[in-house]
């Protein structure tokens, strides 16, 4: 079973800088599955991710993660066409939000504010100059030390540039999260004013009124941690259990329905996470693909990125 991951589908000009896949290749795609695949229903996951039976290898189902609004309006209209029906997975502290989160300015950033290479840069100086306990000769080694000081971190995402991949291990390996929300907030605030955050906030970020539809054309909608932290495992088990049962709340009381699907931000987890999110009350979650398969089935359903996909299905 090939389980694929969506994040932004959109066709705004400057939004789509964001890495994010037009509707037409959207559609390209989906084409191209169904003629090689044959689609599951968010039913069908269930019933085969609690069952015994193996997943049916020429199957595929589609989910979209990261509640954003143009991937809901793209989205939608492609799948009523192609009969399909898939899981768009909300992580909830944007829904109808007019203000950007850290983990949206990083990408504002990252790919809307000119080329990369001045993002990294002011990344690195920005960082330097507001805590100096960082390892400055890791922070500004040239170019080609990048590869030996981030030996293969991330190389299984092909899609990540060594800029992309060099930028996210001193990210994740030095920076705590509290810094990286002052960080990304100096660097924002020096590139863009409220107004121009407040029209990306409510370009990108999913609305009450979107979630109703999703729900009306008979897809799932599955919690995806209510702040999108880098990784569920590193949280302390009060915030484990918040992140887990917040949101899965704050979804079903606009949807008016239960909410069982469960993607892990980033894919991490472990079986503490499992045994909360169990508690919380979900019944499945989606993982990347990984070799943890000592962990519970139903809770480490593997995805691939839909980046990945032109590498083996040619489109
Ligand atoms: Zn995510």
């Amino acid at each position: 079973m090939l389980s694929i991951e969506y994040h932004l589908v959109t066709e705004h000009p400057s939004i789509k800088r964001i890495p994010s896949i037009g509707p037409e290749k959207l559609e390209l795609q989906i084409q191209k599955l169904k003629s090689v695949y044959n689609p599951l229903t968010p039913d069908d996951i269930l019933a085969l991710s609690v069952g015994t039976k193996e997943y049916p290898k020429d199957s595929f189902f589609l989910t979209f993660d990261d509640s954003f609004a143009p991937t809901v309006d793209c989205a939608l209209p492609i799948l009523k066409e192609h009969g399909l029906k898939g899981c768009f997975f909300v992580y909830t502290e944007v829904i109808g939000r007019s203000f950007l989160t850290t983990l949206e300015k990083q990408r504002v950033l990252q790919y809307m504010a000119g080329p990369y290479e001045l993002f990294l840069e002011n990344f690195k100086r920005t960082s330097l100059s507001l805590y100096d306990s960082l390892p400055k000769d890791i922070f500004t080694c040239s170019q080609d030390r990048y590869e030996a000081i981030i030996g293969s971190y991330l190389a299984e995402w092909s899609f990540y540039t060594l800029e992309e991949r060099y930028y996210r291990f001193l990210r994740d390996t030095f920076i705590t999260p509290d810094q990286c929300e002052v960080i990304f907030t100096t660097m924002f605030k020096e590139r863009f004013t409220s107004s121009e955050e407040k029209d990306l906030a409510n370009a990108l970020y999913i609305s009450p009124d979107q979630l109703l539809r999703i729900k009306s054309e008979g897809h799932a909608i599955g919690g995806h941690s209510h702040s999108h932290p880098f990784s569920l495992t590193g949280l302390d088990d009060r915030n484990l259990s918040h992140e887990l049962i917040h949101s899965k709340e704050l979804i079903e009381q606009i949807i008016e329905d239960e909410v069982t699907f469960l993607a892990y931000p980033n894919g991490h987890v472990d079986n503490r996470v499992i045994d909360e999110a169990k508690r919380a009350g979900y019944l499945c979650g989606f993982s990347t693909i990984n070799d943890l398969c000592t962990l519970d089935r139903a809770f480490n359903i593997p995805r691939r990125d839909a980046a990945d996909l032109p590498k083996f299905l040619q489109v």
